[in-house]
């Protein structure tokens, strides 16, 4: 019940400070300060998001929950301990990483998620779901970007914990991450109740060219206007941030935000020779595909002329190719 939430609350906020503590002042975490500071982590950072470190051991979080008399079976059902299968004693979970902790909305710590030092697998390690961590329901960040997306008017949507912190640190605090995960609906909802301008800047690769493509729908159907950004290939926020800085990715990548469909006309163009008739046929066709799948007549309209002009076509003539593919859709 309630009960047990409270007690759940109370261990991941024992531990965050555990973690962090862990990390600033004592020996154990001088290899974890000096591999965030490597990475670009300044102080106000670590202390802004409470990032810590929970040692190599089988017992530092057990050991710690059990000398406060903390019930051990709740802190395992909150995802902070296991146990061991033959005879049931608790162990951390957390082991050798760096601790990010996970927010509710109104800025309680509900779960973890657990970075290695360097290579390896799994690079992150998550709180499992719990009664109080229900992965697609929040975003992370969001309580302490909240004033800023209101300020704003805006909001900065990213894919990992690292991309949120350096964009924070460059100036940009109205930025939330979704976690690797697809943006559900239950987030895009959420975040329509505070805004209604979103920019997506995934990772520059494959699978987050994906994954911002269905947030955008997702984001869509919430009723958002949704922008995405480009960067450079295979590069996410915070590698951006650590190579060009603050000010251009606030420029080049935030501020040059395309909507979507001048988003996937670029993307459709690149590697193509346009003064290839052939070529430039299939582009047209594409992006005509494209344009039969928007759902306003508006906007349909919009790029069908911008095609006309730009190629020198005959509105009527794309309209008619368009609608081919409008219907082949339905
Ligand atoms: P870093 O910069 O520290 O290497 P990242 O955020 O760039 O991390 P990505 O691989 O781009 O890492 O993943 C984006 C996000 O997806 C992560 O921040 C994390 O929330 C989630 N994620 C990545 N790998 C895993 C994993 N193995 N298990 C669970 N979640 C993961
Ligand atoms: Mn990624
Ligand atoms: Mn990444
Ligand atoms: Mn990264």
């Amino acid at each position: 019940g309630s009960r047990d939430k409270e007690v759940m609350f109370k261990a991941h906020d024992f531990l965050a400070k555990l973690y962090h503590h862990s990390l600033i002042n004592t020996r154990q975490g001088e290899k974890a300060l000096e591999y965030l500071k490597q990475r670009g982590f300044t102080e106000e950072i670590i202390k802004t998001f409470q990032i810590g470190f929970a040692p190599d051991s089988w017992d530092f979080a057990t050991g710690f929950l059990q000398k406060r008399n903390f019930p051990l079976d709740k802190a395992a059902s909150a995802g902070l301990l296991s146990s061991r299968d033959f005879d049931g004693k608790y162990f951390d979970r957390f082991r050798n990483r760096v601790m990010f902790p996970i927010w509710d909305h109104k800025g309680q710590v509900i779960a973890f998620g657990g970075r290695i030092l360097g290579e390896g697998e799994p690079k992150y390690l998550n709180s499992p779901e719990t009664k109080i961590f229900h992965k697609g329901k929040f975003l992370y960040g969001f309580h302490m970007a909240r004033s800023h997306i209101r300020k704003k008017q805006q909001l900065v949507l990213l894919e990992g914990y690292v991309d949120v912190t350096a964009a924070h640190g460059a100036g940009i605090q109205n930025a939330v991450a979704s976690l690797g995960t697809a943006l559900t609906r239950d987030q895009a909802e959420l975040i329509r109740r505070h805004v209604e301008s979103v920019v997506i800047c995934y990772d520059s690769d494959k699978a987050g060219l994906n994954a911002a493509m269905k947030a955008s729908e997702e984001l869509g159907k919430a009723g958002c206007y949704v922008k995405i950004a480009r960067m450079p290939d295979k590069m996410d926020p915070d590698d951006y941030i650590q190579k060009y800085g603050a000010e251009r990715f606030k420029s080049d990548v935030i501020g040059s935000a395309q909507t979507v469909m001048a988003f996937k006309m670029d993307t459709l163009r690149k590697g193509k020779n346009l003064s290839d008739e052939g070529e430039r046929i299939k582009y047209i066709e594409e992006v005509l595909r494209e344009i039969s799948s928007l759902e306003k007549a508006v906007e349909r309209d919009h790029y069908l002329r911008q095609l006309a002009d730009e190629f020198s076509l005959s509105l009527s003539a794309l309209k008619q190719q368009q609608f081919q593919f409008y219907k082949q859709q339905k």
